[in-house]
């Protein structure tokens, strides 16, 4: 007991979680998360598990969210048992992954996902491969209980509880972190991050998500081995990415990607965008809405996401491309074209998102044009909304006159004779387009109630 409370002062001391070989139990009145918290199905995970004879506790982020008051995303469980054991234990499962296998388990709508407790050291050759740099490449070899927390990324998500007696095991002091709030990596943060450096974005991720201080030398490393990022593979970067810009907390995850120096190299799309004043609005009231309807369990989709997110250098790009001289259209596939293929080297955006993504581009040059049977057509196309939604935001970041997005807002409700006046009175409107205009309209007899803006946005989701 003595030597244990010297070894976790000792090692807390040093700033740096290492763990004990057998766990200290945190009892529900301290932990204060009761059985009926946990998801029915991962219940039902570790329980089936348990009968059997295996291993099995809920892990993670759930249990880091429960006992931080949160609502856990999902849930992850731990076992003893192999994934072709767990396979069979459950009709409704399948083992999915290859860098890491796993089993996912699936009850109603939810799914639960399964792994076997893994070794940190390397066992057997293949099973725990690094690459030149140091970067995990497979993660395979299965250990105990406590090698398994040992090669988990923060105290915080080493935390094993049981459902069946409602303590928690905590290997590497997770409990106490919770409770003052830390993010503390296990072990040495350098190796940590050189075995995987997408643990850095996680560390950002996880600290804006559930407002953590990341503790000194877990963040002091970050600074310096941003550019190591580059060596993760694009697919991989990717899905991290997403998951941090809908983590509900994506403006305040890149407001600190940026003062940790991550943005850089990281994120080729902020690097620029960033830098620049409209660019900087632009994004930030994307990532502000982004947040909103994820907090208000909204949808988001990440075409629309990272069509923002690059907007402003295809209108870079494309102005450029119309400067060179080459008419508006062209220019804009031009860079639209250039743009996502630079992303895709960096960021492999999944070729779905891309095409979303140039269609609510081209929507903004569609959107701009309001003669004859063009606005009826733009009404018409799939991604109608998503390129008005786009267009609000151009409008309130200050880059579009906020008069187009109000005859967008009230045209697409308005009757088909008000439709037809707000388009024949374009020409009536602001002086200057009036005076281009005057010669053709002569006679029309109409005045304009276009330019009375209607008011603002929509309550559309
Ligand atoms: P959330 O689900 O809220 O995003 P999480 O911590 O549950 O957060 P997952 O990706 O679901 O994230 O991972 C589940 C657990 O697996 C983590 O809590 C952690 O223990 C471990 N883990 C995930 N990624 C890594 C990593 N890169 N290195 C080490 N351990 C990891
Ligand atoms: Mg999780």
């Amino acid at each position: 007991m003595i030597r244990k409370f010297i070894e976790k002062v000792f090692t807390r001391n040093r700033g740096r979680a290492r763990p004990a070989s057998s766990p200290e139990v945190i009892p529900v009145t301290r932990h204060r998360v009761a059985r009926a918290q946990i998801s029915s199905c991962a219940r039902r995970v570790t329980e089936t598990l348990q009968k059997h004879g295996y291993k099995a506790y809920v892990v993670g982020g759930a249990v880091r969210d429960l006992m931080l008051d949160r609502k856990p995303k999902d849930y992850d469980v731990a076992t003893d048992a192999t994934p072709e054991q767990v396979h069979a234990l459950f009709r409704r499962s399948r083992i999915i992954g290859r860098r890491f296998r796993l089993v996912h388990v699936m009850c109603g709508p939810e799914t639960v996902e399964v792994s076997t407790f893994r070794a940190m050291q390397a066992v057997g050759e293949g099973d725990h491969l690094k690459d030149e740099h140091g970067r995990m490449l497979r993660d395979n070899a299965f250990g105990s209980q406590a090698e398994d927390a040992m090669r988990r990324d923060f105290t915080v998500n080493a935390l094993y509880y049981d459902p069946a007696t409602e303590e928690v095991l905590d290997y590497c002091g997770g409990a106490h972190d919770v409770e003052t709030r830390t993010l503390r990596i296990i072990g040495d943060a350098r190796e940590r991050y050189r075995e995987d450096p997408v643990r850095m974005l996680r560390a950002v991720r996880l600290a804006a998500k559930l407002d953590l201080s990341i503790e000194a030398q877990t963040q002091e490393p970050i600074r310096e081995m941003g550019s190591i990022m580059q060596h993760v593979p694009a697919a991989r970067l990717f899905e991290e990415m997403l998951k941090l810009l809908l983590s509900g907390h994506s403006l305040e995850c890149v407001k600190r990607l940026r003062s940790e120096g991550l943005h850089h190299g990281l994120l080729p799309m902020l690097d620029v965008i960033l830098e620049q004043p409209l660019g900087e609005r632009f994004v930030t009231l994307t990532l502000q809405r982004t947040d909103e309807r994820i907090l208000g369990d909204k949808g988001v989709s990440p075409g629309f996401l990272f069509a923002a997110l690059l907007w402003h250098e295809v209108l870079a790009a494309w102005n450029a491309a119309k400067e060179r001289g080459v008419p508006p259209v062209p220019a804009l596939h031009q860079a639209m074209d250039d743009v996502l293929s630079v992303q895709a080297e960096k960021l492999a955006i999944p070729r779905r998102f891309g095409s979303d993504m140039k269609e609510i581009w081209q929507l903004q040059w569609r959107l701009e044009q309001r003669t004859g049977k063009r606005p009826y057509r733009v009404l018409e196309s799939e991604k109608f909304r998503a390129g008005y939604d786009f267009l609000l935001l151009r409008g309130e970041s200050g880059e579009v006159d906020n008069e187009l997005c109000d005859w967008w807002t009230r045209f697409q409700h308005a009757p088909e004779a008000e439709r037809a006046e707000m388009i024949a009175s374009l020409g009536k409107g602001p002086a200057k387009r009036r005076r281009r205009r005057r010669g053709k309209r002569e006679g029309s007899g109409n005045d304009g109630g276009a330019d009375a803006p209607q008011p603002g946005p929509t309550d559309g989701d």
